[in-house]
């Protein structure tokens, strides 16, 4: 069984490599001059020559603002890319697996965003990656696997724990962070963890959100990771979104519900808490190593 991780030099790409070598897998990581997904031919002939049984789809336009401006590439990366990839897995009868986002949804509910509950994107970023799960679910239905995460982290790029991270270690002076959003902090290293076991359980194909357990604000995400770093908790301030405005509109409540993990044998993922405790020695050292 073959595996083709696309996307290979991200956060979670990183992170399925490693978690493919644990495993013993065979794999190969494309990174995106490797292999570009939004060229259909590219793709084509990368497919016909690896002959995965298994893709993954790592790569994505993840610069939520900068797409507001960017919209035609957005779309190109995170809505024709999974359909190039989509197709070629058809014609190699592959599994596809697509990673999407909670940004598909509109971020105001009363509970915990169901698997089939319909897409309102807000953002230019989640009404491509909304397109994107839309050209896999109905070019591949039979053979494709869509699963959500949010608020990832690693010790690998740039995201928001290494960036709590570093000023928690290298400045004194006050943070402000929003404490209006409600989301699930969740690790790459689980996803990829929870991804791998997907696939081999043989579950059910559809949509499943890849989430940690649990919910948090940015700013209770925040105070964790100050909390693991040994600093000085009280220098977080919590502000409202409103006195925090970004380009890309973001969504209030982000927290997915876990319930299509019901119809496999995977476990759900593990509290967002207990991941963050033992991810942050290597934050800590990624961020101590980088400066
Ligand atoms: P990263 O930004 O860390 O990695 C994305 C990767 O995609 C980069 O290595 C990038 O390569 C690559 N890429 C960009 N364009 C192309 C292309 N045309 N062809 C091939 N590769 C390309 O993202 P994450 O690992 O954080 O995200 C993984 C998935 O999770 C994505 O689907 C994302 O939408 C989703 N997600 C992420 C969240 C987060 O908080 N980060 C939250 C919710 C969902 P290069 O650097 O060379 O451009």
């Amino acid at each position: 069984m073959k595996w083709l991780i696309t996307g290979a030099s991200g956060q979670l790409g990183l992170a399925l490599q490693e978690e493919l070598t644990q495993y013993g897998l065979d794999f190969i990581g494309a990174n995106s001059s490797e292999l570009d997904i939004t060229k259909p031919l590219i793709v084509n002939q990368m497919v016909d020559l690896i002959k995965p049984s298994v893709i993954i789809n790592a790569a994505a336009w993840t610069d939520v603002d900068g797409a507001e401006s960017n919209e035609s590439t957005a779309y190109s990366v995170n809505a024709l890319g999974p359909q190039n990839l989509a197709i070629a897995a058809s014609k190699a009868g592959a599994r596809l697996v697509q990673i999407s986002t909670d940004y598909v949804f509109s971020g105001v509910a009363p509970s915990p965003w169901n698997e089939n509950a319909p897409h309102n994107p807000q953002s230019i970023y989640g009404s491509t990656k909304g397109e994107g799960e839309n050209f896999v679910l109905t070019t591949l239905p039979s053979n494709s696997y869509v699963v959500r995460t949010a608020w990832l982290y690693s010790p690998q790029g740039k995201n928001f724990a290494k960036t709590m991270a570093n000023l928690a270690m290298n400045s004194a002076g006050e943070v402000m962070v929003v404490n209006d959003q409600l989301g699930q902090p969740t690790y790459a290293g689980d996803l990829a963890t929870q991804i791998v076991e997907l696939v081999l359980s043989g579950a059910p194909v559809g949509i499943y959100h890849g989430t940690n357990s649990g919910q948090a604000t940015w700013f209770e995400f925040a105070q964790e990771i100050f909390k693991s770093a040994g600093a000085d908790v009280s220098r977080i301030i919590p502000v409202s979104t409103s006195e925090n405005p970004r380009p890309a509109k973001r969504p209030a409540y982000s927290v997915l519900a876990h319930g299509a993990w019901g119809n496999t044998t995977v476990p759900l993922m593990r509290d967002w808490r207990i991941a963050l405790t033992e991810a942050m020695p290597s934050i800590i050292s990624a961020v101590k190593t980088e400066g």
